[in-house]
């Protein structure tokens, strides 16, 4: 683990394996840090947010460092997508176009974010109560406990420690326990780019172990967490103990709507897209698809067809399209939601069981249920599985009406030929981003994160930024002494 500058064991000295999800091998063994480890690196990272070597240098220094770990990540590309790869079981195809391509690009954006923005905020001129020049600054809040899931291992530290360092300040990042690898290489790119130790600590273990730390230690300004909901209201509630900031970035169920009027090959791919992406582990998949029933039989036969065509197999073949789901655990969970979806007589029409020829590795058959109605388990919880949900609808109002009967609101899509209307039903769904005509399409500088039970705060873009900054008001009297005229209540 990397704490404080330096590589080090578990204090305990015990250690947790990763294992390949495509074929059940030991990948690596990582340390398993307990309590004490973690406060090693709380106070590694409040120090050095306390003497300033980071909080207080100028962000064009911070920003000219962070461009270095930019040129780290290109130079190690290859070997980053074959380490996601391996550890969590995305296929390469997808580690090596999307996950890393998408973190050079994202440390980038805020690499360039930090002396870009300016800290500085001015106000309008105040005449009342009194005239004075009034002015905002932007500054680090401190140490950020930030905590990330399995899915995409790298991007998700970058999106948790770049924003953090561009505004000044230092970082506890836990990773999840299946897939710490890409995250302690990134640690190695950070270590070669001379940001100062205690910056950035990376520390793995247990989520119930480290993770709890992270969000109950007083030394932690900021909570930043990705993952389950269940989990995300436990963070909150150990945050809440010593009132840290808190963003959440949480489950989701999202709504992928096809308008009569849509162009029905792109909506069949997009709906595809959409949800077999990572054989369905994103977080943000269109997971509930809504057909209008005007176009209904000609899209699912051509849905179905083109669904056939997607080939499960092991991630590191190049050939292979969807790859294994993380974990025996998680395979579990989602066989259960596919026999919870038989058991409440959805028409199961393609998959629903363990693909033939793999007698290891987590492997799911790309599924999909129609005839689903909106109140069925397979339509309301999120499943984080290769699983897709079809419901039919009447009118566009009715669509709408389903996309939002959900207690999640993280984002959602909108297949039309008419943008204008498919920008209003974009406004009236309650989620934190809509696709119209696309799905999965994430960029730097657009705000990412969910209404209701989805989160709070956004990442990406200015707003993510902003997520890791205080604002200080700083007032300065212009009028002279004898115009202030609430001092006289006190002072005659
Ligand atoms: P998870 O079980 O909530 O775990 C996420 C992280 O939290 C892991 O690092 C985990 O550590 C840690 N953790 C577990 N218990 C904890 C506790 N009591 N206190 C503090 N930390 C704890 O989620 P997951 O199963 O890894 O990931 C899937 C979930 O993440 C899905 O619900 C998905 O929607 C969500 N997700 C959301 C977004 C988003 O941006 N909204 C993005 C990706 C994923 P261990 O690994 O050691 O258990
Ligand atoms: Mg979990």
């Amino acid at each position: 683990m990397y704490i404080n500058g330096k590589w080090v064991d578990a204090r305990s000295g015990k250690t947790m394996k990763v294992i390949n999800p495509g074929n059940e091998e030991v990948v690596a063994e990582v340390p398993a840090a307990g309590a004490e480890d973690a406060r090693d690196a709380i106070k590694a990272a409040r120090d050095a947010f306390d003497n300033g070597v980071w909080s207080r240098i100028e962000p064009r220094k911070r920003s000219e460092l962070m461009l270095k770990v930019v040129d780290g990540l290109i130079a190690k590309q290859n070997e980053l997508a074959e380490l996601e790869s391996l550890s969590s079981g995305a296929t390469i195809r997808k580690s090596s176009m999307i996950d890393v391509p998408l973190a050079v690009e994202h440390f980038r954006y805020f690499a360039e974010l930090a002396y870009k923005k300016d800290p500085y905020e001015p106000l309008p001129w105040v005449n009342f109560p009194s005239v004075s020049w009034n002015f905002v600054v932007r500054e680090p809040i401190g140490v950020a406990g930030q905590i990330v899931p399995w899915n995409f291992p790298l991007l998700m530290a970058v999106w948790k420690i770049a924003p953090a360092i561009a505004a000044g300040n230092t970082v506890v990042l836990k990773p999840a326990s299946y897939t710490p690898l890409t995250a302690l290489e990134l640690a190695k790119i950070i270590e070669e780019a001379d940001i100062p130790a205690g910056v950035v600590n990376v520390v793995t273990g247990s989520g119930s172990v480290v993770g709890e730390e992270l969000a109950s230690n007083p030394m932690v300004d900021k909570v930043a967490f990705t993952g389950s909901t269940s989990v995300g209201k436990r963070v909150m509630e150990l945050a809440s103990k010593t009132v840290k900031k808190v963003t959440l970035e949480l489950g989701g169920k999202s709504a992928n709507i096809v308008l009569a009027d849509a162009n029905i090959d792109e909506a069949v791919d997009g709906a595809l897209f959409g949800t077999f992406l990572h054989a369905g582990q994103i977080c943000e998949s269109g997971t509930r698809l809504l057909v209008d029933e005007k176009i209904y039989d000609k899209f699912m036969d051509k849905l179905i067809a083109r669904g056939k065509e997607i080939k499960v197999g092991y991630q590191m073949d190049y050939e292979t399209t969807m790859g294994p789901v993380v974990s025996a655990t998680q395979r579990e969970t989602i066989e259960s939601y596919i026999k919870a979806g038989l058991e409440e007589k959805a028409k199961l029409v393609l998959g629903g069981k363990r693909p033939e020829g793999f007698d290891k590795g987590f492997y799911v058959e790309p599924t999909i249920f129609v005839d689903v109605d909106n109140k069925m388990k397979i339509a309301q919880e999120e499943i984080f599985g290769p699983v897709l949900a079809v419901i039919r609808f009447k009118t566009v109002e009715e669509a709408i009406r389903i996309a939002n009967d959900s207690v999640y609101g993280l984002a959602g899509g909108v297949w039309s030929t008419d943008i204008p209307r498919a920008i209003e039903v974009a406004k009236a769904i309650r989620t934190g981003t809509v696709w119209i005509n696309d799905y999965h399409l994430i960029n730097a500088i657009a705000p990412f994160g969910g209404y209701k039970q989805s989160g709070i705060g956004r990442e990406l873009g200015t707003y993510g930024f902003d997520e890791y900054t205080q604002i200080k008001h700083i007032h300065v009297a212009v009028a002279p002494r004898k115009s202030k005229f609430w001092y006289d209540l006190l002072l005659e």
